[in-house]
């Protein structure tokens, strides 16, 4: 950055994208570019900008080497690792794609719709139902998290054990390069082993090796019948028992599996005064399932209620309830997503982000509580997550007698605690909001020397100067 000259740079970046589009971290309109979600990082940037076109971003992206700048590709601005936290100090530019968000086409024959980098997911969504598709990437996030961070990050959500995580729905990119130059790959190829596969190597990247600017997804038919079943269960062994029983029963209709323990249930019950729990909430855990297929009739919730009780009947769950009307199925699906701001409400919280084979869930849940709360007593677990899948939210919430600041003290000794029951048993520390900043040491600490030498390796191939997002995912040195 020391040779950058600001006049010079700045009325470039004015002459690309024209000046309303290149704002300062002290204008008022910089403040939701600059916003971070957990209040860990203290963004600040050389400066925002916004281009409206490929083209713009290649040119920046240019101009940005010229001026020994570095780049941080931004869209929504709702990811939670800090991926976006530019550092002034170092001379990063901000580049924010909200700019961009043409659905550029939609290829029933294909069932592909080539978007652009900034589309909100639920633009994009509306888009596919509009025409008779289905893009299946379910996140709460979805009216403020653009294409662009959802590939940048491979974000994962609700729906994952039925479609995978967002890197499954691509069938092309189109990215520029950390030189600047554009890479264009949007043939919707569904059969393509000419090479690398190189699609794979951005999404998740998080902004290090290029900037996305648009893609082609794949698109599935939309669900024509649904249920929803809300389940008590004694433990998770027979949570994991239970979730096994009804994939194989529905013939792989579950598209939704999530868990969530006494504790976050009850925060629920209590934040969200509209919410209500339809069985007797007696247990420690508690299942919510939902059952989708394409397919037309009405037969998909009878085979869901048989396999119910078949569960119930084996012991595996104690309870249900089963919903297959819309207003039902909204008020089941009420109790989960009231969980993260339930939470939220009760102070700090110290979470992980964690997944580990379905099967050793449990085995992680015995040693992790009592773990946790020998580190400090009177700490509320506050464990929820897409157990269908894997992926556990392990989160902490401080004790009702501490400050947040105090309980912010015990942070680094709670996630090395956490951290290393989960590389253990051969998890990951980082399952579906990525590494950003928020956890970059922690990478280093716990992968393998030959794993951390491969992603240097492709960060110097693919950015040799270092200038994309530098200090998220992976350190150089
Ligand atoms: C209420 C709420 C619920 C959420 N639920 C989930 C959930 O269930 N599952 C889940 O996985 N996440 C979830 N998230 C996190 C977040 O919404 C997702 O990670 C989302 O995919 C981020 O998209 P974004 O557009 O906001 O990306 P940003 O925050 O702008 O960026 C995220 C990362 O991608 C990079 N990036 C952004 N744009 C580009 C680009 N054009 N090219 C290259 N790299 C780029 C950034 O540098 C950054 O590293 C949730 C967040 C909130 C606030």
């Amino acid at each position: 950055m020391a040779n950058a000259d600001r006049a010079d740079w700045h009325a470039a970046l004015c002459a690309i994208v024209g000046h309303t589009h290149v704002l300062d971290s002290d204008d008022e309109a910089a403040r939701s570019y600059l916003k971070e979600w957990r209040g860990t990082f203290s963004p600040v940037a050389r400066c925002i900008v916004r281009p409206e076109s490929t083209e713009q971003v290649a040119a920046v992206v240019r101009l940005a080497a010229a001026h020994d700048l570095s780049i941080v590709p931004q869209s929504g601005n709702t990811g939670t690792v800090g991926g976006t936290a530019a550092d002034d100090a170092n001379g990063q530019i901000l580049l924010n794609v909200d700019r961009m968000e043409v659905i550029r086409e939609i290829d029933p024959d294909n069932a592909t719709m080539t978007v652009e980098a900034g589309c909100t997911l639920g633009k994009a969504q509306r888009a596919a139902a509009d025409a008779g598709f289905y893009l299946p990437i379910a996140l709460a996030s979805r009216e403020m998290c653009c294409l662009g961070g959802n590939l940048g990050s491979n974000a994962g959500g609700l729906n994952v054990i039925r479609y995978g995580n967002t890197r499954d729905q691509v069938l092309g990119l189109e990215v520029v390069t950390a030189d600047g130059r554009v890479w264009d790959n949007l043939s919707g190829l569904r059969k393509d082993n000419s090479g690398y596969d190189l699609n794979d190597l951005f999404v998740g990247s998080e902004g290090t090796l290029g900037v996305i600017t648009a893609c082609v997804l794949g698109l599935a038919s939309p669900p024509r019948q649904r249920a929803v079943a809300f389940c008590a269960v004694s433990d998770v062994e027979a949570a994991v028992r239970f979730q096994r029983r009804i994939r194989q029963d529905t013939g792989d209709q579950v598209t939704g599996c999530e868990l969530m323990s006494a504790q976050a249930l009850s925060l629920a019950l209590a934040y969200a005064p509209d919410a209500e729990c339809p069985i007797e909430a007696s247990q420690a855990w508690y299942l919510l399932i939902e059952v989708a297929s394409a397919a037309r009739g009405r037969w998909l919730s009878g085979i869901f209620a048989e396999a119910l009780t078949a569960g119930r009947d084996a012991g595996e769950i104690t309870a249900y309830a089963i919903a297959d009307d819309e207003p039902g199925m909204d008020a089941l699906w009420h109790l989960r997503e009231s969980i993260p701001p339930a939470q939220s409400a009760e102070g700090a919280s110290i979470k992980h982000d964690i997944s580990l084979p379905v099967s050793r869930l449990p085995a992680f849940l015995q040693v992790a509580l009592p773990d946790v709360a020998a580190v400090v007593p009177g700490i509320r677990p506050c464990v929820f997550g897409h157990v269908g899948d894997g992926n556990l939210h392990f989160n902490l919430t401080r004790p009702q007698d501490i400050t947040d600041a105090d309980f912010r003290e015990y942070e680094a000794h709670l996630h090395r605690v956490v951290h290393d029951h989960v590389v253990a048993m051969r998890g990951s520390v980082a399952a579906e909001h990525g590494v950003g900043r928020l956890k970059v040491d922690e990478i280093q600490r716990v992968k393998s020397a030959v794993e951390i030498d491969m992603l240097r390796a492709i960060k110097r191939a693919l950015d040799p100067h270092g200038r994309m997002n530098p200090g998220a995912v992976v350190r150089l040195t």
